[in-house]
């Protein structure tokens, strides 16, 4: 049985961007649904006993949408979890470099990150991702994300979904985005992530199942 794994801070440690209450319904209500329904879907089958991030890889190749979508929905919200913070500090070291040779500044990244998170049309995931040491910012659109695509490593994700914001912000997209880049977005994670994609320690990985 894959596991709903806890929130990495309390409910209210995102306020004001993110109110408690939204973390609430987030949590509890949507990412448990997801899981259940992969737990589900994947009831006596041995491939629910390996990890996450294979099980959404399989079910992509043998074209299973709704095994995937739920899947996908449960590992891209684990590493939302861990994408935010609420001690938040600006990042540095090597990431930081990379940041300014790849955008020019962490401001001209956080442009980019709004204006293709603000432009997804519907439900998706605005990423920072690395290929290699280089970076980029990509959307993805309903349970889609980007550890099916060869040599690329997430370092960061914003949620695009309403129920990410509509309780705080209503239909200011824009509003939210702006509040998690400048306040939620966890470097230090971001940090280990781009670490891991160069090959030092490991990239996040969504809790094991129990038997
Ligand atoms: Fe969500």
């Amino acid at each position: 049985m894959f596991q709903l794994p806890d929130l990495p801070y309390p409910y209210e440690a995102l306020e004001p961007t993110i109110s408690a209450a939204t973390m609430r319904l987030h949590h509890d209500k949507h990412h448990a649904r997801y899981v259940a329904v992969v737990n589900e879907l994947v009831a006596n089958n041995p491939a629910a006993r390996g990890p996450l991030e294979a099980l959404v890889k399989q079910a992509a190749i043998d074209g299973q949408r709704k095994l995937f979508n739920n899947a996908g929905q449960a590992w891209n919200h684990g590493f939302f979890w861990q994408s935010m913070t609420g001690e938040y500090r600006a990042p540095s070291g090597a990431l930081l470099d990379a940041i300014v040779a790849a955008f020019g500044s962490l401001a001209a990244l956080g442009s980019k990150f709004k204006e293709e998170g603000g432009g997804h049309f519907g439900s998706g995931w605005v990423w920072l991702v690395a290929k290699g040491s280089a970076l980029a910012v990509t959307t993805t659109h309903d349970g889609e994300g980007v550890i099916t695509e060869p040599g690329v490593t997430p370092l960061l994700v914003c949620d695009l979904w309403e129920h990410a914001y509509y309780l705080d912000h209503q239909n200011d997209r824009a509003g939210f985005l702006t509040g998690w880049w400048d306040r939620l977005a966890n470097w230090s994670f971001a940090e280990q992530q781009y670490a891991a994609a160069a090959g030092a320690g490991s990239a996040w990985t969504y809790p094991a199942p129990n038997a």
